[in-house]
């Protein structure tokens, strides 16, 4: 392979792009960080992150996550599993994440018994914008709080749910909110892939998640955690990953 940063064709020539310091074709512009890209995931086996992703959970404990009261977190590590131990309440990340995209791999145990809560849980960005689980193959819940639902303002665009017991999957893109003050002066926006269909494409939240409320913005840092919801049911993870999202050409 040749070196690319010193081989790399390229022009000098060219008009500037607009707002921007590089030329169309640029040849001094960096080229991107080469990484190892994700393995996809299986009904046996999980995927694998990319190599430039903070890995939050691969299967061996929780030593990136903790738990409401700041503590170790109490869920269960059990065969390469992350198993909620219901009414121990959420767990957050010790990092903090801006914008980021989100991988996180779940599985709903089969039982439900007919509970309507059956497999709550949920994926929250920054602690407070909830991507909603729940157990929706047999069961029915409002449209907005369906599993992938940003939960209280837009069901997904469809449902691809599978039955519990089958291992599913969020890729998340996550835009933070921007707040000058107390003042909103730009919305957070999210994408969701649900099993590999898009079912939010840039979708504008209204504000942080709320139950039976209008949903409303209160100022919080431009970095948080990303937290697991328990919702007094079992719901299993595995391979959960994080990548930092930089603009073009931010060092
Ligand atoms: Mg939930």
């Amino acid at each position: 392979m040749p070196d690319r940063k010193t081989t790399a064709p390229g022009f000098d020539d060219t008009p500037f792009l607009p707002g921007s310091r590089f030329r169309v074709h640029d040849k001094e512009r960096p080229q991107p960080p080469i990484i190892v890209p994700a393995t996809g995931s299986t009904r046996e086996a999980p995927g694998r992150p990319p190599s430039d992703a903070v890995v939050l959970f691969n299967g061996k404990d929780t030593s990136a996550w903790v738990g409401r009261d700041g503590g170790p977190a109490p869920w269960k590590v059990g065969n390469g599993l992350l198993v909620i131990a219901p009414k121990t309440g959420n767990i957050q990340t010790k990092a903090q994440f801006g914008n980021c995209q989100v991988h996180v791999e779940w599985n709903i145990p089969a039982g439900t018994d007919g509970n309507r809560n059956w497999g709550n849980s949920g994926v929250f960005l920054m602690g407070r914008y909830e991507v909603q689980i729940l157990n929706v193959s047999d069961a029915l819940s409002y449209a907005d709080g369906l599993t992938a639902a940003i939960y209280g303002q837009y069901p997904p665009l469809v449902n691809a749910c599978l039955e519990p017991g089958a291992w599913q999957t969020f890729d998340i893109l996550w835009e933070v909110p921007l707040f000058e003050g107390e003042k909103l002066v730009r919305p957070a926006y999210m994408t969701v892939i649900y099993n590999g269909v898009a079912v939010h494409h840039h979708a504008e939240w209204l504000g942080g998640t709320a139950y039976r409320q209008v949903p409303v913005y209160r100022p919080h840092p431009p970095t948080g955690p990303l937290m697991l919801q328990d919702h007094g049911n079992p719901v299993l993870f595995r391979n959960i990953w994080c990548r930092p999202m930089k603009g073009y050409d931010e060092p």
